[in-house]
């Protein structure tokens, strides 16, 4: 499963009822697409900070598939 994998390689993960995101912060370049996407989802001012109830699944999943760094991963559940 795709949560095991990331999380043996460092990503911590989010989730909701609708949706995995994952995380690794040795990965993020800070490009903050992620923030100009959603900034109540991405708030780095706030921990944790990638609270997964503040949009839908389908909306954070096009925001992350903007990461440039493949810090930020998702899988619909
Ligand atoms: S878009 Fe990706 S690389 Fe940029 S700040 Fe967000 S998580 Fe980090």
């Amino acid at each position: 499963m795709l949560k095991e994998e990331l999380l043996s390689k460092g990503y911590k993960a989010y989730e909701n009822d609708e949706i995995y995101v994952f995380w690794n912060p040795d990965l993020c370049v800070h490009a903050a697409e992620c923030i100009r996407g959603n900034s109540e989802v991405f708030d780095v001012s706030r921990r944790p900070w990638v609270d997964v109830s503040k949009a839908p699944a389908s909306e954070i999943a096009a925001i992350i598939d903007k990461c440039p760094s493949g810090a930020l991963k998702y899988e619909l559940k």
